[in-house]
């Protein structure tokens, strides 16, 4: 069963990686939207809305402001305040607005906590979002696979997308940001599905030396996913995998 979230902000919900976790969702609460359809989403397949209702900006500002109130005033603060949610961030028209309300909302009721945002990167070449996601503490961003093939597959893109355009809009950060990697086994639509095979952590290997994060993410699937026949990789492999990256000096989390 699929997720949405049906709230502007959302928990906190806690987490290894980000510890006590504030979501905010920018998209609809009805249906996901994104420019991928990954076969592993949490939130399942793009939902058919003719016109996407986006989170407005004063209502986002507003919700966010009074749940770190309400957080203050029980003594509690988030660890992190994260961009996520029902589908891509970055494709809300006022994405770089509202990364200056919760920077400074941030800076008001909870100075320690990280402003995280989950993103595909796929919008980095609009200077307004790249700058926003810059003034993240934790750009988190996504490349499923050093192969062409792969990343259709398991992202389910629209428009133009490959590997060689993803590194380079991933490198514009000058490594400060985190790469997050799925690694699943399965099949979808008849077509075998791997990216955990020697061959393709090979490619993905130098697609990380080309964009060189500061640090990297790598999971697998949790729950179930929106195609019925993939595989959750195990721990023992995600280690495998992950070493290979630390052997070439990347710190690398193995989220699970
Ligand atoms: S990029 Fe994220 S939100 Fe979009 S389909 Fe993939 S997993 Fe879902």
């Amino acid at each position: 069963m699929s997720i949405l979230f049906d709230d502007i902000v959302f928990g906190p919900v806690k987490s290894r990686r980000l510890g006590v976790s504030l979501g905010i969702n920018l998209l609809p609460v009805d249906s996901k939207l994104c420019n991928f359809d990954c076969i592993y989403c949490e939130c399942g397949w793009n939902g058919s809305v003719s016109r996407p209702r986006f989170g407005r900006r004063i209502e986002i500002r507003r919700a966010l402001e009074i749940r770190l109130k309400e957080m203050n005033e029980s003594n509690g603060s988030p660890d992190a305040i994260t961009f996520s949610g029902n589908g891509e961030p970055t494709m809300h028209p006022e994405f770089a607005e509202i990364m200056s309300d919760v920077v400074e909302l941030r800076d008001a009721y909870a100075p320690k906590a990280k402003v995280c945002v989950l993103s595909n990167a796929t919008f980095v070449h609009r200077e307004k979002v790249f700058e926003a996601l810059r003034k993240a503490d934790r750009a988190i961003l996504k490349l499923d696979g050093g192969r062409d093939e792969t990343v259709e597959r398991m992202n389910c893109p629209q428009g133009d997308y490959s590997v060689a355009l993803a590194v380079e809009k991933l490198k514009a950060f000058e490594g400060n940001m985190i790469l997050q990697t799925m690694f699943l086994r399965g099949e979808y639509r008849g077509q075998k599905i791997d990216n955990t095979s020697d061959e393709e952590v090979e490619a993905w290997l130098k697609a990380v030396k080309e964009i060189n994060p500061k640090e990297i993410t790598i999971y697998s699937i949790d729950r179930d996913t929106p195609a019925p026949d993939l595989q959750k990789v195990s721990k023992e492999d995600l280690e495998k995998i992950a070493d290979k990256a630390r052997a070439l000096g990347y710190k690398v989390q193995v989220a699970g």
